[in-house]
């Protein structure tokens, strides 16, 4: 076993999901890293003294790091920038999107567990919001999917769970979702109990279409904007009810969009 105060140095890439304060001097981070999945690190120094991190921690940047970890804590060593995706904080609503996604990631991610798929999607999407390649409502789709999809969540959307009758086979425009099960049910199969809803084929079909695509190439099937914000609706309630929590980051979101 090693001795507690021997100390692991490590460089990683990373982006800032979270911030606060500590104290009169130092600040928290919580990292989506490319190495070593969520972490939290100590910030010595950062509100002190500008010159300390140049003024780059900031929420949504990319940065190179290098951070030195103990059995008790992990410390920000140095700092530099290696994208800041500045679009994104000029702009309420990419921002709102942005706090959005990474309290999904941080209130899903155990402190720790490697993920490097975690990261490289929420990197994309920060591109993408920074871009404008895709709209926002787009790029929020493929993200909440994609994340249900890395954490084992996704849902099933294209057959009944129960007897595994395929979407195309179903006769009815609308489809109905169990969100407990996390499926659709057939009008066979369905008992009526749980929680359910129901959800257009269209929006059915565009989600999957979604799980099934690769970073930047969404943005070649436009769908209607009816059944974009039907299927953002839908995710942004599984996407709570899977964490057992209320998101702060959505009712932000919400009351940004309503305006
Ligand atoms: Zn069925």
């Amino acid at each position: 076993m090693k001795p507690p105060d021997d100390a692991l140095i490590y460089n990683t890439r990373a982006l800032v999901i979270r911030k606060t304060d500590y104290g009169d001097h130092d600040q928290i981070l919580t990292l989506m890293t490319q190495n070593r999945g969520k972490l939290s690190v100590m910030a010595k120094n950062a509100r002190k003294s500008v010159k300390r991190f140049s003024g780059i921690l900031e929420l949504f940047y990319a940065l190179d790091v290098v951070i030195r970890e103990n059995s008790r804590m992990a410390h920000l060593q140095e700092a530099s920038l290696s994208e800041p995706f500045e679009n994104i904080r000029k702009d309420i609503l990419k921002t709102a999107y942005a706090s959005y996604f990474s309290e999904i990631v941080n209130r899903f991610l155990e402190e720790g567990t490697r993920d490097e798929g975690v990261f490289d999607l929420l990197f994309h999407t920060f591109s993408d919001l920074d871009s404008g390649q895709r709209t926002c409502e787009e790029t929020s789709l493929f993200f909440q999917l994609k994340f249900l999809g890395l954490t084992g969540h996704k849902p099933e959307l294209s057959a009944c769970i129960a007897c595994k009758k395929t979407l195309d086979h179903m006769d009815h425009v609308r489809v109905l979702f169990d969100v407990g099960e996390g499926g659709i049910f057939c009008r066979r199969c369905n008992r009526g109990t749980g929680k359910t809803l129901m959800l257009t084929k269209g929006a059915l079909k565009q989600m999957i279409w979604f799980e099934e695509t690769q970073p930047g190439k969404a943005s070649v099937i436009r769908f209607s904007r009816k059944t974009l914000l039907e299927s953002l609706a839908f995710l942004e309630r599984f996407l709570p009810f899977h964490l057992e929590k209320e998101l702060m980051s959505l009712k932000f979101l919400n009351t940004i969009r309503k305006e």
